[in-house]
């Protein structure tokens, strides 16, 4: 049974249900349209993933900060970044059937279509519904930020925002983090945290919904240093992209935003886009947003946002960089990208049956290792649990299993991913030893209990 891109979606959605990771949100009320619940093991996996990018990105470098700022800010600052006035998507919606279209992405389709003259510009004129053939209304523009609002009062004076995007926030809290934190340029403000926005079209799984969690950087530095950090930022993304999530590079596409398209702020800006099964859609950004944030910024607080040069004494407002990463994104980008099936040797010999399996990298596993019991008796149940144990003590996440065959807890293993599988059996009271089986090559190595929590520790830090 081979996996296709037609089949892939829903043997991941029925994955993701079947074995915690994901599961449809409001469920017991009928559903919520496009919102999830991160089950236990969805959750482990996500936060994994936002915790090696917090130790890459913050912990392990000496020129970025991380801040946690709040959701509902001043909004003001909403006012200041252009959000308020320009954060629209164009949308349409079909006269007939009353299904509704971002007008961006259609003409995206259309120009995407063989035999597409790229020199001709496409517009809507004569453009009819893909779905259904009927009549498209005008473009209107849509703000996609929530509005909510503040206190007891219900009016005007008391309107919020829930922020559309972390980025606002590292901006606003720039002026305490320059007078604090000493750092000099080049240096970078980084966040993680959940980002609204009411989206026109949400849906592929996880890939479009309306709350969601970005992990960005505002990197600042001076105006002619922004190419070179560029650069520099560019290839941390496409290193995090191999070596952390372990995308195979050629599905990953690194699209040069051409002037006409990109915000009249931006320098540059790269869409870092992966092939999901749906198509080939945005994983990542990354832009030179150049002085333009922290200018509005100043203009609209009216306070000082400049950087005192020590050695040269001059005040300069510095450009920003600023790479974007999609959490929810990154998620289902590993979660389709090791998702596989092949076959696995069942208990007759020389007979094989095809499984389903998570090739997740291991330190991105919601748990890393299985202690499986061959049987209860023996005094085999307190070696096991006094293994897990032990390996739970030395920060391992670790599940222990007794119930049913041993080939039905490799599989269930298999599909959530965990990379080691512990067999305590016979031989373990009597040597201390039990066997590691690779989730991948479905190989057994006979290791001393007391060396295992090591084992695993090293092959994590790979
Ligand atoms: P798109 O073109 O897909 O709407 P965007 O260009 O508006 O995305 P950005 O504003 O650059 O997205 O946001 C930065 C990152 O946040 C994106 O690269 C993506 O990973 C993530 N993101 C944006 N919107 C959503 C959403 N509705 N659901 C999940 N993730 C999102």
């Amino acid at each position: 049974m081979a996996i296709t891109p037609d089949t892939k979606m829903d043997l991941l959605i029925s994955l993701c249900k079947r074995r915690g990771f994901i599961f449809p949100g409001s469920e017991i009320y009928g559903g919520f349209a496009n919102s999830w619940d991160y089950g236990p093991y969805g959750a482990q996996l996500k936060k994994n993933i936002r915790d090696a990018w917090w130790d890459r990105f913050v912990l392990r470098r000496g020129d970025v900060v991380g801040v946690d700022t709040p959701i509902i800010m001043n909004p003001k600052a909403w006012e200041a970044s252009g959000h308020i006035a320009t954060f629209t998507d164009p949308l349409v919606d079909c006269k007939k059937c009353k299904r509704r279209f971002r007008a961006d992405h259609l003409l995206e389709a259309k120009a995407a279509e063989p035999g597409y003259d790229k020199e001709k510009p496409v517009d809507l004129v004569g453009m009819a519904c893909p779905e259904c053939g009927g009549t498209l209304t005008d473009i209107r523009y849509f703000n996609l930020m929530f509005k909510t609002f503040v206190g007891s009062t219900e009016d005007t004076t008391s309107v919020a925002y829930l922020r559309p995007e972390t980025a606002g926030g590292m901006f606003v809290a720039w002026k305490n983090v320059r007078d604090t934190m000493r750092k000099r340029l080049p240096f970078g403000i980084a966040q993680t945290g959940k980002a609204f926005r009411n989206e026109i079209t949400p849906g592929n799984f996880i890939f479009r919904t309306r709350e969601f969690e970005q992990m960005e950087i505002e990197y600042l530095c001076r105006p002619e240093d922004a190419p070179k950090a560029f650069e520099a930022w560019l290839g941390e993304m496409k290193a995090w992209v191999t070596d952390v999530l372990k995308l195979d590079p050629s599905h990953v596409v690194y699209r040069e935003i051409e002037d006409a398209d990109r915000a009249f702020y931006s320098a540059r800006t790269v869409d870092i886009e992966y092939m999901y099964p749906f198509g080939t859609k945005e994983l990542y950004g990354i832009a030179n947003r150049t002085d333009y944030d922290l200018s509005r910024h100043q203009e609209y607080s009216k306070e000082d946002l400049r950087y005192l040069d020590p050695e040269t004494g001059e005040h300069i407002l510095p450009f920003v960089i600023e790479p974007t990463w999609g959490l929810d994104r990154s998620v289902l980008a590993v979660l389709a990208e090791h998702l596989d099936i092949d076959d696995a040797p069942t208990a007759d010999e020389g007979d094989a049956e095809p499984r389903m399996v998570l090739r997740l990298p291991p330190l991105l596993s919601p748990v890393k290792a299985a202690v499986l019991p061959l049987q209860k008796k023996g005094g085999l149940s307190e070696e096991a649990h006094a293994l897990a144990d032990r390996l739970r003590s030395e920060g391992i996440a670790v599940e222990y299993d007794e119930s049913g065959s041993i080939g039905k807890r490799y599989r269930r293993q298999d599909e959530i991913g965990t990379p080691w599988c512990i067999t305590v059996d016979a031989q373990t009271p009597e040597d201390k030893t039990a066997t590691v089986r690779d989730r991948d090559a479905m190989t057994q190595e006979r290791i001393p209990i007391a060396d295992i929590a090591a084992w695993i520790a090293e092959r994590l830090r790979t």
